[in-house]
């Protein structure tokens, strides 16, 4: 075994979901000859429109003198300028911002953007205050579990929940009577759609969290990965919003560039500037190919187009098949819930005193070949024991109608089991 630092030894853990999809892997393997429904999935369907925009891209750069420009040299460590100057034009027409190409990063996948802000805004500062990264409605992205080298700094709050009980469905809201934004904040991060609950936190919440953040500068990034303009995984109205203090952080992961790992932060010349400087120390810059795509399908405006027309639509009626099976198939007088279906490509399902654990639940779904991930990978940097925590389930929206509805079916009937059995 090698001797690791206090950050390797941390950093060779797998967090939250990476960690499960070990389990689900081997599951899957072990498993060759039984077919599984493999509900459990990040990763987005390959949807032909979508292909064949980037194949046309592709297409597009091979036919052009720029081809040796973007693979032959190295680039800026700000991105490939062609990228940055198509977001800015973009962004400054769709939401009359004044952008200029220096309130704009590109990074290898969103991912690394929310690494390099924990660690630049979170952690101990050179006097040996801790900063603290605030979550400030847990569950969220299982990734934030992740991006910090200083764990302690990872503070995430509870939400207070809004309950529909007749129609078996509910709503997280942030809990701003238990919030602490404070002059400890470093920075604040959230996602807009959620992954994992489909919740789109509304423009007033967002206003509320930016405003509790601007006394003490710091900087509030709101992970767009589901947001409007691309991929507009948004089924429920939303306007993006900007402030002095919000870092806008987008990826093209959801679009159909997951592979290429493409992250965008959009904000404050100076919160750029220092990311970008972090960026040059760990990769000296994202790889250009996938951003050159990226710029023609932005500034042809095929990218929004397709995001609304295609990619919106195609997750909006899986949740619908969803729920529909799931609510025919599902006991009524069981205290599950659905979470509202607001955006991205995920259900979240709450089982009220639930007699066993998520992660049981999980297994006992595995022994009748349905594969979702168990919520409790969804509540990094919370800290308190609560019994919501492990009463959860993620369900992908990337299966077939087929697919899901014999999922809810089986999930119905386990369900039923499990509570009659306690
Ligand atoms: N943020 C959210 C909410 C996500 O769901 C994901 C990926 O699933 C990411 C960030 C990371 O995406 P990427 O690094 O591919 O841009």
């Amino acid at each position: 075994k090698p001797a690791l630092s206090k950050i390797g030894e941390q950093m060779s853990h797998l967090t939250g979901v990476r960690a499960i999809m070990k389990d689900i892997n081997e599951t899957l393997r072990a498993g060759a000859g039984q077919k599984f429904i493999n509900l459990s999935a990040g990763n987005p369907l390959i949807l032909p429109e979508v292909e064949q925009l980037w194949r046309d891209c592709t297409a597009s750069l091979l036919a052009s003198s720029e081809y040796g420009e973007v693979v032959c040299r190295y680039g800026s460590s700000q991105g490939y300028a062609p990228l940055v100057e198509a977001i800015a034009n973009d962004f400054n027409k769709r939401y009359g911002l004044n952008l200029t190409e220096r309130n704009i990063l590109l990074t290898p996948g969103s991912q690394s953007l929310y690494f390099y802000a924990a660690n630049v805004f979170g952690g101990y500062t050179s006097s040996g205050d801790l900063k603290e990264i605030i979550l400030p409605l847990s569950p969220d992205y299982t990734g934030y579990g992740g991006v910090t080298l200083c764990a302690e700094a990872l503070i995430a709050y509870k939400p207070t929940l809004d309950i529909d009980f007749s129609a078996h469905k509910f709503k997280y809201r942030p809990d701003f009577s238990q919030l602490e934004i404070t002059e400890n904040t470093g920075c604040v991060i959230f996602s807009r759609p959620c992954n994992p609950t489909g919740n789109v936190l509304t423009d007033d919440e967002v206003k509320k969290i930016a405003a509790l953040a601007a006394p003490f500068n710091a900087p509030v990034l709101i992970d767009s990965a589901y947001a409007p303009p691309f991929p507009a995984l948004n089924f429920t109205e939303m306007t993006p919003v900007f402030g002095d203090n919000i870092l806008h952080c987008m990826s093209l992961s959801k679009a159909g560039l997951p592979g290429e790992r493409i992250g965008i932060a959009i904000g404050d010349e100076e919160w750029i500037n220092v990311l970008e400087c972090f960026q040059t120390n760990m990769c000296i810059h994202p790889s250009r190919y996938g951003q050159a795509i990226a710029a023609r399908a932005i500034n042809s405006g095929k990218l929004a187009e397709i995001s609304e027309q295609v990619i919106r639509s195609f997750y909006q009626n899986k949740f619908t098949v969803l729920e529909e099976n799931l609510f025919a198939a599902m006991p009524k007088d069981l205290p599950w819930f659905l979470h509202r279906g607001e955006g991205a490509i995920f259900a979240w399902l709450w089982l009220d005193e639930l007699p066993i654990t998520d992660w049981e639940l999980y297994q006992e779904l595995k022994q009748v070949g349905v594969i979702v991930v168990p919520g409790s990978s969804f509540f990094p940097g919370l800290r308190e024991d609560w019994l919501h925590k492990h009463q959860c389930l993620r369900i992908s929206l990337t299966g077939s109608d087929e697919e899901i509805a014999i999922a809810m079916q089986r999930l119905a009937h386990v369900a039923q089991q499990v509570y009659q059995r306690a």
